[in-house]
């Protein structure tokens, strides 16, 4: 519950603190960044006492390096946006940047119809460092979940704040380990960019339906893979990850516009796997572009046999989707109807 007396006007914002970078310091011993309390973490930054509304904070106990993520950590994370929906306006969620695409594609498909803003954000250097990028993304992040147009939230959607940008959440992917710009989202324009003023970009915001109550989803079944192409990846390689047990859908990572060899052995297992109720999504190596299997023979191939085109998913919404669509479908029709529509905005 809000911590302060809320009155009408004031609004709350809840931060949930599940680790990442932001909140590490280094072990005086072995000399490794490793998580650290969120209390440590608010001492570093007063400014958040010149908010003039509600800001209350929740842990994740533990709080782990992203990289430790697993879906049940979304879900748990889902849960708890969804038990909280009623008493905050806005959500920020602090969180490593190395997995943080992920957690907001699968937060995307977990919590459908939302109406209020849920932004992820963390930073390239820990907070208590001088030079830290860490504050300025919290601080504008809190804002953004708070601002109001109309209103209504501006951003009633999932998104990744970062480095004076903010993303749609499942339209992101994290392509730098080194510059604070870590994250881009090369086929979808940015939702803000924050300057002396937050400029948004109201065309490219998704608009909530009217009176849909948010929806919770808690099942995410990961019978699902990578299978990327490679001039020289032979039959063996193909074969042993198609014929893992219990696999239900590939996500085959093709070249440019969804382009892949069409050498019999591997056009016949990928056939054969798709025959047996397997499903295939094709995404491209390239970050800019979609996939089109009516451009060449090559694609077109694969399209014959009944490989469902990705289109401009990034590789970090086409797996959570799939957990998302398997999870709650079982008939492959309906997984494939799923799989090619938008259900929130992944695809253009
Ligand atoms: N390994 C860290 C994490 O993802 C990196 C970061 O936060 O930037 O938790």
């Amino acid at each position: 519950m809000p911590n302060k007396e809320r009155t009408d006007e004031a609004r709350a914002i809840l931060i949930i603190y599940t680790g990442g970078t932001i909140g590490m310091v280094k072990d005086p011993v072995s000399g490794l960044l490793k998580p650290l309390d969120f209390q440590h973490l608010l001492n570093q930054i007063p400014e958040l006492k010149q908010f003039g509304f509600i800001i209350d904070t929740l842990t994740f106990d533990p709080v782990v390096d992203s990289s430790e993520i697993q879906p049940g950590f979304w879900i748990k994370l889902a849960q708890t946006i969804y038990d909280h929906y009623g008493i905050y306006d806005g959500f920020v969620i602090l969180h490593g940047t190395d997995t943080m695409a992920f957690t907001a594609s699968a937060l995307s498909f977990l919590l459908r119809n939302l109406g209020k803003p849920v932004i992820l954000t963390g930073s390239q250097l820990p907070i208590g460092t001088l030079r830290t990028d860490g504050k300025e993304n919290l601080i504008s992040s809190i804002e953004i979940a708070a601002d109001t147009y109309n209103g209504n939230p501006v951003v009633p959607e999932v998104c990744i704040y970062f480095e004076y940008k903010l993303f749609k959440g499942n339209r992101t992917t994290k392509y730098s380990a080194e510059t604070f710009n870590a994250f881009q989202s090369p086929n979808y324009p940015l939702l803000a960019e924050s300057g002396v003023h937050i400029q948004y970009n109201h065309d490219a915001i998704t608009k909530p339906e009217d009176n849909k109550p948010v929806l919770l989803t808690k099942k995410l079944n990961t019978n699902v893979t990578f299978l990327k192409l490679y001039p020289g990846i032979s039959e063996k390689v193909v074969n042993s990850i198609l014929h893992i047990d219990g696999l239900e859908a590939v996500i085959l990572e093709t070249y440019g516009a969804g382009n892949a060899p069409r050498l019999p052995w591997f056009i016949n297992a990928l056939s054969a796997f798709i025959q047996k109720g397997g499903i295939i999504v094709n995404i491209s190596q390239c970050m800019v572009g979609l996939v089109d299997m009516a451009q060449y023979e090559t694609g077109n191939t694969l399209h014959q046999i009944g490989v469902i085109s990705g289109r401009d998913m990034t590789p970090e919404a086409a797996v959570t989707k799939l957990m998302f669509v398997l999870g709650t479908a079982s008939s492959i029709s309906k997984r494939k109807s799923l799989l090619e529509l938008s259900i929130c905005g992944e695809i253009s």
